[in-house]
């Protein structure tokens, strides 16, 4: 169990190593700082920042990786203020989003929890779902109770409850959004455990996503007087400037990070560990007295095979999906008309290329405002399991966004520029049992002494639950390290 760490009270020569300058790593970096560790981060590539990535195109700064914040949790957004990055928090400008389905953008019905309807007349009105669909859904209020077990597959109990439409159209899509994944196989219990739970407690889904409803609605009512808060948030200039600006406080708080190191190898000394380098300009080994591993699965496994080969052969077996990212500028004149809202998502039973469109200008004023003569939007391609398109050169992933974009919203105007940028291994993936494969990975790896491991695979792909498993991988690592002598009187 770890405790909060918000000042200083450690040996102040206690070395922790953070392996892995992704947000986790970083956010990890900074926790330990806070809590009066001696820090070193390091990250294999030239760059901070893992799947956050800032860019640009046109002159116009972009996210080319992650885009947005759930501010529901505070995690990601109380990183950002402590970091300096308060004032630059921005909510996105529209929340309007679409299906492309069945032929028609159709808009998002409201009153969902992921994609599981709890308002039948709006989820009918929308167009998304067939009259035969809808009829299926009502058999919810009568078919017996479907078990759910230690864990199911979101896409199995609720085809079960409701039948494939509402999966295939709805679930698919949303949480293709979040894990690039296959809802028959994306743990319900792991991926949202609020219907896991209403689905323990309910015979009905559809009840039980009410009662969901209601709850929330309670909450907001008990908070009114106050603003409602934005779900999610962005930030003024991209989400990807995130972790410049943590490292920035890293490293004045004393930390070091060095880029283009990447780790090869972990080894237990006496006293705690060796950090064996690959290449680099500095040492080829780092001792430190504990280590925080903060890397994806394939890495975490390499590293963690000597010392803790079961946690290894665990980590070995987390699946990851690859996807690209097609951003494209277009003169605003030529495209404006055709684009409102947010952007849509593409169920893949309808078997389109992209899976998504988000219309980057429309969503973030900050966007919009660095450039009002262009319109920025972006595509993405591939998910797991479905990856074969992502074989295709840049310039055919461009022209199928485009196809796509044509049939969708009937934009036929040419990009001043565009941008691919590729994920492989971008999303870990939550199969049914994935909870019970993190406890193993963390019972095994914390059997080591002084060592720890954060990120995307553990408790959620999200920037929020990378960072909290990132707080509580370096408060366990500070209630390890050695009190500092009381200061005399
Ligand atoms: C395309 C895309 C869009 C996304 N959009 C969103 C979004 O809008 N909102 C959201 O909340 N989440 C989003 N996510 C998810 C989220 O961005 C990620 O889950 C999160 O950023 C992962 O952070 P991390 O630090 O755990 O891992 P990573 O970002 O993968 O960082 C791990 C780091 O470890 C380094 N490393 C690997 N091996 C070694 C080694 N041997 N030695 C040293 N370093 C090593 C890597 O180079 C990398 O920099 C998105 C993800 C992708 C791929």
């Amino acid at each position: 169990m770890s405790t909060a760490h918000t000042s200083t009270g450690r040996a102040p020569g206690s070395h922790v190593v953070v392996i892995g300058g992704g947000i986790s790593g970083l956010a990890a970096a900074h926790r330990l700082l806070g809590g009066g560790a001696r820090v070193t981060v390091l990250e294999a590539s030239g760059r901070l920042g893992g799947k956050l990535r800032a860019g640009g195109i046109a002159g116009v700064p972009v996210d080319l990786g992650a885009e947005s914040m759930l501010a529901r949790r505070p995690e990601a957004v109380e990183l950002a203020r402590a970091v300096g990055l308060g004032d630059r928090l921005q909510p996105p400008t529209t929340a309007t989003a679409a299906l492309w389905t069945r032929g028609a953008l159709r808009p998002m019905p409201k009153g969902h929890v992921m994609g599981v309807p709890g308002d039948l007349d709006l989820l009918a009105a929308s167009g998304v779902v067939s009259p035969e669909g809808m009829a299926r859904i009502s058999e919810d209020e009568t078919l017996e109770r479907t078990e759910v077990g230690a864990d199911v597959a979101v896409g199995a109990y609720v085809a079960a409850r409701l039948g494939r439409e509402v999966v295939d159209r709805l679930v698919e899509p949303l949480l293709g959004g979040v894990y690039a994944g296959d809802a028959y196989r994306i743990s319900m219990r792991a991926a949202v455990p609020q219907l896991f739970e209403a689905a323990r407690a309910e015979r009905s889904l559809i009840e039980g996503v009410r009662g969901i409803q209601a709850r929330t609605a309670a909450r907001a009512a008990a908070e009114s007087g106050q603003a409602p808060a934005p779900v999610f948030m962005g930030i003024d200039g991209g989400v990807g400037t995130l972790p410049g600006a943590v490292a920035d406080a890293v490293r004045a708080a004393g930390g070091t990070i060095r880029t283009g190191t990447p780790v090869r190898e972990l080894r237990r000394t006496a006293d705690g560990w060796r950090v064996v380098l690959d290449g680099g300009d500095g040492p080829a080994a780092l001792d430190a007295d504990a280590v925080v591993l903060a890397t994806p699965a394939p890495a975490a496994a390499r590293l963690l095979a000597a010392e803790a080969p079961a946690a290894a052969t665990e980590l070995s077996a987390v699946e990851y999906a690859s996807m690209a990212l097609v951003t494209m500028a277009f003169r605003r004149a030529d495209v404006a008309a055709a684009l409102s809202g947010s952007g849509f998502l593409v169920p893949p039973v309808d078997g389109r290329k992209i899976k998504a469109s988000t219309f980057v200008s429309n969503k973030w004023g900050w966007i919009a405002d660095a450039d009002p003569d262009l319109f920025v939007l972006r595509t993405s391609v591939g998910r797991y399991g479905d990856e074969a398109d992502l074989a295709r050169d840049d310039a055919d992933l461009v022209e199928l966004s485009l196809r796509d974009l044509g049939e969708a919203v009937g934009l036929a105007a040419r990009p001043v520029a565009q941008q691919v940028t590729r994920w492989d291994g971008g999303l870990p993936q939550y199969p049914v049992g994935h909870l019970d494969r993190v406890a193993r990975i963390r019972a095994e790896a914390g059997k080591l002494p002084g060592l720890r491991v954060c990120g995307a695979l553990y408790d959620g792909v999200g920037i929020p639950a990378c960072i909290a498993s990132a707080r509580t991988a370096a408060d366990d690592i500070l209630d390890t390290l050695p009190q500092a002598a009381a200061p005399a009187e």
